[in-house]
């Protein structure tokens, strides 16, 4: 066991005291073990100090930091509401050390990064819906329901005194914490030196009281001078693996690193062009984004609730809202201190067990910068909305949409290199280097598991790859990658993607997701031989005032 300083919770401390306890003691209270195949699972995350140079921010600003860290921690409790239908604290105090700290993690007893089974004694399998539905509720049961809000991104559903289902609004679920949460962002509001970013977080604020967020989005898209941004609220649906309906509280606080922001910039005018290029029929590329395409790189100082849990984010895509989206595009945020933490400790080592010795020095930070980057500008092209009548892309592929459209931004993302490259204004290393590191960091995504749409995407293309002979493999259980067969096989996958989403082909992406998003016996053989070496599988922050010098 690997030793860990840990703060015992009072309850726990009773337990461990250095009499023997009495057994009527233990009694009263749930004890929860670890489940021994669970043992060898308590070091993948490997610790990272989440910091950034805040020599540049005013004293306000640093006051006005540290107000978003409080109500991040607010956010963080709600998605423990959210994730898990148990009381938090007593689950946390009922078990100590690396078992407790591998519970936080998860915020829970079910292990996000191996298909949510349960690691500790005494639960069952993670309810797919998660705690924003009944657990006894069907999928029938919610089908017929007729509930005018009932796939709101923004509602609980719950049960009656008679049994009956109903909706309850996050703003009336959660509203004492969702009060004290508006009054801070209030308070830092006063203390913006940004305008713009005053003005998001004041109608964030509002959202929280009202559970209508478009407002704030449309402000959030409208920032452009504001030095630290905070991302807060309900936002992504991967929490909900019955629907993909329901939105999970999460924060990131974020200080931009302008020299890195410059350095994006210049790509956000080729997007047009990007999307007129993409290899698919006209009809499914006839949305054309909004050009407000911002790009910039951040250091993220806080990340809580949904976003803490399990394997990090290390590149936004947001806001989530196709009407926003529509009417003026995306912001893409690279978190650099966060994929840097995640090159060196990770995809480094992976390439050195799984990658051909001879396309190891292909393996660089640039490439996996920028595939990273261009990821989260393909999520903003192609179509949101379906060609036939099924509405969005989202709503008619539903529990497959989140894993489908990662698929999509991988794998166009990896296109849109090769067109900027070819056409010069990509400069750096080679065209090697961006398909070598893209293909270790499938190895990497694949180790996030089945229940993480970025794992399920991973394994699915891994697969194709492997059918198209994009790679070989040798008696040494290395990988080494065949350009050509490689670029064809992103064509063809593209082309599949994009069709799929306009023609929201829902059983399509089941069979596909079927077929192909599992991990042969080969694969899982190799990703053994990744946790062998010790390599873990993702960070986890060492982070708040304390690590800020806050
Ligand atoms: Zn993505």
């Amino acid at each position: 066991m690997k030793k860990t300083l840990f703060s015992l919770a009072p309850l726990a401390l009773i337990l461990m005291g250095c009499s023997e306890p009495e057994p009527t003691d233990k009694k009263s209270i749930e004890n929860y073990e670890l489940v021994a195949e669970a043992e060898q699972r308590l070091d993948i995350y490997t610790p990272y100090q989440l910091k950034t140079d805040l020599s540049h921010l005013s004293d306000d600003q640093k006051k006005m930091v540290s107000l978003l860290i409080d109500a991040s921690e607010i956010m963080d409790n709600l998605f423990w509401q959210q994730a898990f239908p148990g009381n938090k604290e007593s689950l946390l105090s009922s078990v100590e050390g690396d078992v407790r700290e591998f519970t936080a993690i998860n915020y829970g007893p079910w292990d996000r990064l191996n298909n949510n089974k349960p690691f500790l004694t005494g639960f069952e399998e993670k309810p797919e819906g998660a705690n924003f539905y009944p657990a006894d509720m069907s999928k029938t049961e919610f089908e017929n329901a007729d509930l005018a809000d009932k796939d709101s991104l923004y509602t609980l559903l719950r049960r009656d005194e008679q049994d009956e289902l109903i909706t309850v609004p996050y703003s009336e679920a959660f509203k004492d914490s969702l009060t004290r949460a508006s009054d801070i962002l209030l308070e830092a509001a006063d203390l913006a030196e940004s305008q713009a970013f005053a003005k998001y977080l004041r109608l964030r604020a509002e959202a929280f009281l009202s559970n209508e967020y478009q407002p704030s989005d449309m402000a959030w898209m409208e920032m452009t001078d504001n030095d630290v941004d905070v991302v807060i609220g309900p936002i992504e649906n991967y929490e909900d693996h019955l629907y993909g309906y329901k939105t999970a509280f999460e924060s990131y606080v974020l200080i931009k690193d302008k020299a890195w922001s410059e350095r994006l910039a210049k790509y956000a005018e080729y997007l047009p062009q990007l999307q007129e290029g993409l290899p698919v029929e006209p009809a499914y590329k006839a949305e054309m984004p909004g050009a407000n395409a911002q790009l910039n790189a951040y250091d993220a100082v806080y990340y809580a609730g949904h976003s803490n849990a399990g394997s990090k984010t290390i590149a936004i895509n947001l806001p989530n809202d196709e009407e926003v989206q529509l009417e003026k595009g995306t912001r893409r945020l690279q978190l650099k201190n966060a994929m840097q933490a995640k090159f060196d400790k990770i995809l480094v080592p992976i390439a050195e067990q799984l990658i051909v010795p001879e396309q190891r020095e292909n393996i660089t930070f640039n490439a996996f910068f920028a595939n990273t980057m261009f990821h989260e500008v393909a999520h903003g092209l192609g179509i949101k909305n379906t060609l036939n009548d099924k509405g969005t892309v989202r709503s008619a592929l539903k529990e497959h949409a989140s894993a489908l459209e990662e698929g999509k931004a991988d794998i166009l993302g990896l296109y849109m290199v090769t067109q900027l490259f070819e056409q010069g204004v990509l400069a750096e290393g080679e065209l090697e280097d961006y398909y070598t590191t893209f293909m270790a960091s499938i190895f990497r995504s694949v180790r996030f598991g089945a229940s993480s749409a970025h794992g399920k995407a991973n394994m699915i293309r891994f697969n194709y790859f492997a059918d198209e002979g994009a790679f070989k493999r040798n008696e040494k259980g290395q990988y080494a990658i065949d350009m050509d067969k490689m670029r064809a096989a992103m064509n063809s996958l593209s082309e599949k993607i994009l069709t799929l989403q306009g023609d929201g082909d829902y059983n399509g992406v089941a069979e596909l997701v079927a077929t192909l998003g599992v991990v042969s016996p080969q694969l899982k053989a190799d990703l053994d031989k990744l946790a062998d070496a010790g390599i873990p599988v993702d960070v986890t922050f060492k982070q708040g005032k304390e690590v800020l010098g806050l």
